[in-house]
């Protein structure tokens, strides 16, 4: 296992035992927006999972896609139901032991973001560092929860505190829906793509691939808009005479020098 692999497996594995922990919790201690908060972990779970066969399986593989659709499908029905069952299950006064689970699951998600932040940062991972910003994101709907539960117990004073964990759980649900909407719009732009064409920096990196005095020419180069990414597949031609092992130097500075460069941007680099 490489190191990058690594980390997206501990973030995986301490994301799955989060939403159980929480699912389970929500169950026993009677609090429907912890449940949901679960679930939320959950869905933000698979949209990872697509966004790393988008970029592992083909663009054609319709599997892929049939299988990232209907994950989206799935996520967006939860958030719905979630809401219905959050309305029509009314008032129910949680068990409040689950202050401090709720507590540690905020902790447990900022430290889990920190460690893809940094990790991020480390390998120059774009996606990385992004999932990152958009876990710590997420720390937020686990604070919600957390006052739905504090206002929950001093329902008993203020009446209206007593639909804190229905309001919670109503809120959180919309963020699993949005997720479920990514997730679905992440995978119909990887089937349509955006090309993008006369972008200017776009330029600058084929400018910059150019003037690199190994390249011979630059024999294509497609550039597409995933979401926040640009995607830029280019096809150089190199010196005959270089060695193998050379040639393959050589892409391994230019690919690594514009990823230092442009953080949005995905270049693979071929040799044509
Ligand atoms: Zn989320």
């Amino acid at each position: 296992m490489n190191k990058l692999t690594y980390t997206v497996f501990t973030s995986f594995m301490g994301n799955t035992f989060l939403s159980i922990v929480k699912i389970i919790a929500g169950f026993v201690g009677r609090s429907m927006s912890l449940i949901v908060d679960g679930v939320h972990t959950f869905a933000d779970q698979s949209l990872e999972l697509v966004t790393m066969s988008n970029s592992r399986y083909n663009k054609n593989n319709g599997l892929k896609h049939f299988i990232n659709l209907f994950t989206g499908t799935i996520v967006l029905g939860l958030g719905l139901s979630f809401i219905y069952l959050a309305i029509s299950r009314g008032v129910v006064i949680p068990r409040m032991r689950l202050l401090g689970i709720s507590l540690f699951t905020i902790v447990f998600k900022y430290v889990l973001s920190t460690y893809l932040m940094e990790k991020g940062k480390l390998y120059n991972n774009s996606i990385l560092v992004n999932d990152a910003k958009q876990s710590n994101k997420d720390v937020l709907s686990s604070v919600i929860v957390f006052i739905a539960l504090i206002l929950m117990t001093l329902s008993d004073k203020v009446e209206y505190f007593k639909y804190a964990d229905m309001a919670a759980s109503i809120i959180v649900s919309l963020f699993v829906i949005y997720t479920g909407f990514v997730i679905i719009s992440r995978d119909l732009t990887e089937i349509f793509g955006t090309k993008v064409d006369n972008l200017e920096y776009i330029n600058s990196i084929k400018t910059f691939i150019e003037n690199n005095r190994n390249v011979m020419g630059i024999k294509s180069m497609v550039t597409h808009k995933y979401g926040p990414y640009y995607e830029v597949r280019c096809d150089i031609i190199l010196d005959n005479n270089l060695t193998l092992k050379f040639a393959n130097e050589v892409v391994k500075y230019l690919e690594y020098v514009i990823r230092r460069t442009y953080k949005d941007v995905i270049i693979i680099i071929n040799i044509a």
